[in-house]
């Protein structure tokens, strides 16, 4: 079969061949990181698996989910890649030189594939921020002459700490802000028009505890200001809705329903085939609207969806980060990604495009989260002097950006690069401090000192005294 070359844009060339120079340098594990809807396929497809099928290495390409592997197999079939897919049903092809593999298979059986994993020369693991879930090391290891290709938009845990040790190297793509304002992601504009009650939501493992948080949110009055908010803002536009339930979604879905929306919900209990003509009612204008808990996050492709509607709050700046990616893609058919949130996830990790620094040693270090809301068209902007909503114009008081950086996620190396000031305006518990005497070698007394001054400063921030 011939192939016409996949056309790269300028950066994605340029990230494919930083790539394969890692890999011929002979670096054991690259992490590529590009935002959702930057093109990681056509890089890692078109730019270096055509390019290592050429001289002939044996690749194994991973993937989590099942109905990724069909996706998977076609577009490597576009760069004239006949690949062999391992899933249950199927063991590896020995004529076939790339592999298309359900990790959870590959888990299995790694024991008998002992011999053929030992042959594989690449591994490319999509998403790998899953990396840290159990079982991977030990697959990876499987592959003792693979070098390692990750490829994530968030390259941290959920709970912002580093990835681990299966990655030395970082291939860094252009970031959200840079892919906007070079036309190839969708400006994000924010609609807030309400702020959750979360007082009363226990938080587990990073995140809000999903009952809990099922009870905050899974309510009508809710609903309705999102319906107010979607019909304001975007009548008629394709949109995604993320839920805190299963519930939670079909109970949304049913008012969008009962209002004047065509509307439905998705789950991961559902038939995969039911679940993909929901999408693609959705891609094709037959309904409005589609709700779901998890299960679009991560992986599907909607590019004609102009807006999110965030009902979920979360603490995990990478699940906020793949939810609005989702709607950030151009299309013909869109000016801007629109984002109605009721669940104040941009208040809490920033506009999409800010600026978040990390590393593969401390993971997410600091975000420039700080946003401002209108109070007037409930729009949420970065810091300004005047609200952008045409025919709103509101006057902000002298506002002062603020950078949030957490004591917490910085390691004992990262905190060296600050002075002991910096940290402590940084310090929201006695916990941070003691560390950060430890660590800075201060005496007994700065710390009585500095606890007084940051209670200070939490009275002014937040206008009452939340250090304890
Ligand atoms: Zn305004």
């Amino acid at each position: 079969m011939k192939h016409a070359p996949l056309q790269l844009r300028p950066y994605q060339r340029k990230n494919a061949d930083e790539i394969l120079a890692c890999l011929e340098r002979g670096v054991r594990g690259v992490l590529y990181v590009l935002p959702t809807a930057g093109g990681k396929t056509v890089v890692v497809v078109g730019g270096v698996i055509r390019t290592v099928v050429d001289h002939g290495w044996p690749t194994v390409f991973l993937v989590h989910r099942r109905e990724l592997l069909q996706q998977s197999l076609r577009q490597l079939a576009a760069v004239g890649i006949d690949a062999a897919i391992v899933d249950p049903d199927h063991d590896p092809d020995p004529t076939a030189l790339v592999h298309v593999c359900s990790i959870d298979t590959l888990k299995a059986r790694k024991g008998r594939l002992a011999a053929w994993l030992r042959t594989i020369r690449l591994v490319v693991v999509d998403e790998a921020h899953h990396t840290v879930a159990p079982g991977w090391q030990a697959l990876l290891e499987a592959m003792p002459n693979a070098q390692r290709l990750g490829v994530t938009a968030t390259p941290f845990r959920g709970d912002g700490k580093p990835l681990g040790d299966l990655f030395e190297t970082v291939v860094r793509g252009p970031s959200v802000a840079e892919l906007t304002a070079a036309g190839f992601l969708c400006p994000a504009e924010v609609w807030a028009p309400y702020s959750p009650d979360l007082s009363g939501v226990k938080i587990s493992r990073g995140d809000f505890v999903a009952a809990d948080l099922d009870r905050a949110m899974n309510n009508d009055k809710v609903t309705r200001l999102a319906m107010n908010a979607y019909a304001a803002r975007m009548p008629t536009e394709p949109a995604i809705i993320f839920c805190t339930s299963v519930a939670h979604a079909q109970r949304v879905a049913e008012m969008f329903t009962a209002g004047q929306w065509k509307a439905r919900s998705v789950d991961g209990n559902m038939d995969v085939a039911e679940r993909d003509r929901a999408i693609a009612d959705l891609a094709a204008g037959e309904i409005q609207v589609l709700t779901s808990c998890m299960i679009i996050s991560e992986g599907t492709d909607i590019p004609v969806v102009a807006g999110a509607i965030f009902l979920r709050p979360t603490k995990s700046a990478q699940l906020y980060m793949q939810q609005a990616g989702r709607v950030l893609r151009i299309n013909p058919s869109k000016k801007r990604a629109c984002i109605i949130d009721l669940a104040d996830n941009v208040k809490l990790h920033g506009m999409p495009e800010a600026d978040r620094t990390w590393s593969l040693k401390s993971g997410l270090i600091q975000s420039s989260a700080s946003t401002v809301r209108c109070p007037k068209c409930h729009r949420r902007v970065f810091p300004t002097q005047r609200c952008p909503t045409p025919r709103c114009g509101y006057v902000f008081v002298d506002r002062q950006p603020v950078v949030v950086r957490r004591i917490e996620l910085l390691s004992d190396r990262d905190m060296h690069s600050f002075s002991v000031p910096e940290l402590e305006a940084m310090a929201e518990t006695d916990k941070d401090l003691q560390r950060i005497g430890r660590v800075k070698g201060c005496q007994p007394a700065w710390f009585f000192h500095a606890r007084k001054r940051v209670a200070a400063r939490q009275a002014k921030q937040y206008g009452l005294r939340r250090y304890a």
